[in-house]
């Protein structure tokens, strides 16, 4: 099966290309403008491997994406590519508009002449994966049912709005135009090559320097956390059975408050790298004045994953934590080069 995964220089496009090349039967093209968030060093371990190539190249250039679809002649597209930081979009949103809206529209559009031009039975096989996530349907307060499939979008944050306009998108790419789209919304995941800019990371890249370990608010807000390695498996899953024009939530069954979240990976930190003098590194945490319209809680019924594919995650949280941080430790180099990009 050959893939045209966009974003693949990221966090989860990485580790989504890392399984699925760990097989035998996919070619990969991964498509990714290595914005500040995706770095070669990201994919360096696929470097030469059989079946893998790589495009510098960013989703909204109507003509590249074009070129690489009928270059590449893929039998599915999965896109990944976006702007993820929540507190990014806060600041400047442009980019968000820019590569989730723009971006996805124009690499549906270029999906659509693409499949129109296969024969009848690629035409059968082909899809549009679109990488979604929990946070288009707004949040939720505590107690009450987790987000379904046909639950409303009510997006908070530029961030989420732009990624709820851009399922719009892809559902009206289908409905109007026939396009073979699937949706796959995940909620928070959390692993190895995560950008240190977000949450896990976070606390363990300032427990790590001695730094001030900022949390929003009183750090009471809800997350699913879902462990990235069983992300890519429902993705895989998702690609190979989903039904074109569906949506399928992808959920950890892992909520957590932020607080209790930053005080468990304090307490690891504790155990591997213990600070001098035996302080535990949960004294470094510091509430902070809480993001403009925070979402408190997010939780995910993944129930239709779990009914007609049988997929399940397969990571406890405490394990893949651990697994998390140590990996973290044991990458300095990785990570330092996203904190300074010039290092790279
Ligand atoms: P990430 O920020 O780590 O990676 C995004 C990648 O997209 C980067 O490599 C970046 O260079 C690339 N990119 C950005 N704009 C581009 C453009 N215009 N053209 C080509 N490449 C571009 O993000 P992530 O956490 O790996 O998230 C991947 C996808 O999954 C996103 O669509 C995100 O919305 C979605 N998602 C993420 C989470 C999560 O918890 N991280 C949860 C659910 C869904």
């Amino acid at each position: 099966m050959r893939l045209l995964l966009t974003g693949g220089a990221g966090f989860i496009g990485s580790n989504l290309a890392r399984h699925l090349l760990s097989q035998d039967g996919y070619e990969i093209l991964v498509v990714d403008k290595l914005t500040y968030a995706g770095q070669s060093t990201t994919l360096r371990t696929l470097e030469g491997r059989p079946g893998y190539q790589f495009l510098q190249a960013d989703i909204a250039d109507a003509p590249a994406m074009a070129a690489a679809l009928a270059r590449f002649q893929p039998d599915a597209v999965l896109n990944l590519a976006a702007e993820s930081h929540v507190d990014r979009s806060i600041t400047g949103p442009a980019p968000f508009i820019h590569s989730n809206l723009v971006g996805t529209y124009t690499l549906l559009d270029a999906s659509l002449h693409y499949y129109r031009a296969l024969n009848p039975t690629r035409q059968r096989a082909f899809r549009f994966l679109q990488v979604s996530t929990d946070e288009v349907y707004g949040d939720l307060a505590p107690g009450d049912d987790a987000f379904r499939e046909s639950d409303p979008y009510r997006p908070s944050s530029p961030y989420s709005a732009s990624k709820a306009g851009a399922d719009h998108l892809v559902r009206a790419w289908h409905r109007t135009f026939g396009l073979p789209v699937l949706i796959a919304m995940g909620s928070n995941n959390y692993g190895p090559y995560q950008h240190p800019e977000k949450l896990i990371p976070t606390v363990i890249l300032r427990a790590w320097r001695q730094e001030a370990i900022p949390i929003y608010g009183d750090g009471s807000q809800q997350r699913d956390w879902l462990y990235v390695d069983d992300h890519v498996t429902a993705l895989e899953r998702i690609l190979a059975d989903g039904h074109p024009g569906e949506s399928y939530h992808v959920g950890g069954h892992c909520e957590r408050a932020n607080l209790d979240l930053a005080r468990h990976l304090c307490r690891l930190m504790d155990e591997f790298k213990p600070r001098p003098g035996g302080h535990p590194y949960a004294e470094l945490i510091e509430h902070v004045t809480d993001r403009p319209g925070h979402d408190r809680r997010y939780a995910m019924d993944f129930s239709r994953l779990r009914r007609e594919f049988g997929w399940e995650p397969q990571h406890a949280m405490e394990q893949a934590l651990r697994h998390t941080v140590q990996w973290y430790l044991e990458n300095e180099s990785w990570w330092a080069s996203m904190l300074d990009p010039k290092a790279e």
